[in-house]
């Protein structure tokens, strides 16, 4: 989808306004995107629909191209779609909380309500009790066994002999009486949806009253997730889905489907067979990973909320007009800082880690002396770069700590870069569109 989009994009780059056919071309582009990415149809057509209407009727964002306006719109129909805030786990206001798991056999119940338990110890500064419920499925109460021994947790085990019922409602006692806050029971699954299954899990949520029933669904399953998580949600209501298996080779398609189709939020997603690989599920983050496009709005809130507009606005005309000085760029240095690490932001940049640019890291060591540099200039070098004589360079390099080589490589960069930085003014805002051959 990223490399599809950009292809679009950079066709509709320096564009004053989102016209009908761009937002036409572009949704074409996600509804494939989508449908490849395993999206159920319907809900791919409703989300086009409802972009498209979006997109036309909102005005172009100074900060953003109309390509980039697009994208955010989808972005954030996506993250509605899946939910929009994070959702958190049930706590009750009574002790222990009950959390249930359901989920078909192989889809990762166990291991995650080991995750799950050290998840809320490590983060929550909870003391939950396992509680080995799947008497069926030879080796799974050993298998409970061995995680809760790894993370040196208990796990209430009754053997394979009592119904699951009653293993629940002794779990139950057991931890009021040890004092713990939360009960994780891992349930038995089938390979397919059965009446028997269902009813036994019936049985559990009526005598466990779990404040909590986390459907547990393997991703990699695309489609067949969401029929799944619709027969199990009829039956029991879940609460809460857990997406296991995301560090798989799934476009994560079960995970818009899924909570649109069952209206159950997502609550954890699993990222790898390791115990300490779960993740609160983030909505957000799953569009942006879906859309292939790294983590752009977190990188449009981090600049709208740590540039100042006045100082941008200034700054930009600078740009345009070839003012722009080291003091300026010393300025911008500490807004940049202030937003977070530097590999962190590029990182967060759609297309920085594609084509290549993967090389371009950004050693922060390289700068801060580039800042050593600038700051042993004088408030004239600062605005005048060009009486930057031989003499003056000397001095700079020795106030520093620096080598006459690093200060000529700056004066030459900024150069460069105050060139870049105008030709990237003239693009975003429109105005260089005759340069560009789109
Ligand atoms: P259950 O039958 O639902 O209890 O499933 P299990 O917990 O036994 O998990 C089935 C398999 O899936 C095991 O091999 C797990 O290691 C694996 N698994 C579970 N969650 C994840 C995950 O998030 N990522 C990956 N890669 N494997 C997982
Ligand atoms: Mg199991």
């Amino acid at each position: 989808l990223a490399e599809r989009l950009q292809g679009t994009l950079t066709k509709i780059r320096g564009k004053g306004k989102v016209s009908e056919q761009d937002v036409k071309e572009m949704m074409r582009e996600v509804r494939l995107a989508l449908l490849e990415a395993d999206v159920n149809f319907k809900v791919v057509k409703q989300f086009i629909a409802s972009v498209r209407e979006k997109a036309l009727g909102q005005e172009v964002m100074k900060s953003l191209t109309p390509g980039q306006q697009v994208i955010k719109v989808v972005n954030e129909e996506l993250t509605a779609l899946m939910g929009g805030e994070q959702s958190k786990i049930a706590v009750s206001s009574k002790s222990p909380t009950v959390v249930m798991m359901v989920g078909l056999q192989g889809a990762g119940k166990t291991t995650t309500t080991a995750k799950l338990a050290n998840h809320l110890r490590k983060n929550h500064n909870r003391k939950p009790l396992l509680v080995a419920a799947d008497i069926y499925r030879p080796a799974a109460i050993k298998q409970l066994e061995t995680l809760g021994k790894q993370l040196n947790m208990p796990v209430f085990n009754l053997g394979d002999q009592v119904s699951p019922v009653e293993i629940a409602k002794q779990a139950i006692d057991k931890a009021k009486e040890d004092h713990h806050d939360y009960v994780i029971i891992d349930t038995a699954g089938r390979l397919h949806v059965d009446e028997e299954l269902m009813q036994e899990l019936q049985q559990v949520k009526e005598i466990a009253s779990p404040d909590e029933i986390l459907l547990v669904v393997d991703a990699m399953t695309g489609q067949d997730a969401v029929n799944v998580a619709e027969s199990f949600n009829e039956q029991l209501d879940v609460t809460g889905v857990v997406l296991t298996k995301l560090d798989g080779d799934t476009r994560g398609g079960a995970a818009i489907s899924v909570k649109a189709v069952t209206n159950t939020p997502i609550k954890f997603a699993g990222m790898g067979e390791k115990i300490d690989q779960l993740e609160p599920f983030h909505p957000e983050r799953m569009a942006s990973r879906i859309l292939g496009m790294g983590d752009v709005l977190s990188l449009i809130e981090k600049a709208q909320t740590n540039i100042d507009e006045e100082k941008a606005k200034q700054l930009e005309k600078k740009m345009r007009t070839m003012d722009f000085t080291f003091e300026d760029f010393l300025e911008q240095l500490d807004q940049v800082r202030n937003m977070g690490p530097l590999d962190e932001l590029l990182n967060m940049m759609p297309g920085m880690n594609k084509k290549g640019m993967k090389d371009l890291q950004v050693d922060e060591k390289q700068v801060g002396k580039v800042e050593a540099i600038v700051r042993s200039m004088t408030t004239k070098e600062k605005q005048e770069p060009s009486i930057i004589n031989a003499s003056r360079r000397r001095r700079i390099a020795k106030g520093s700590g620096t080598s006459i080589q690093d200060v000529n490589r700056l004066l030459k960069q900024f150069e460069d870069m105050k060139k870049m930085m105008k030709q990237m003014t003239n693009m975003s805002s429109g105005k260089g569109k005759k340069k560009g051959k789109g």
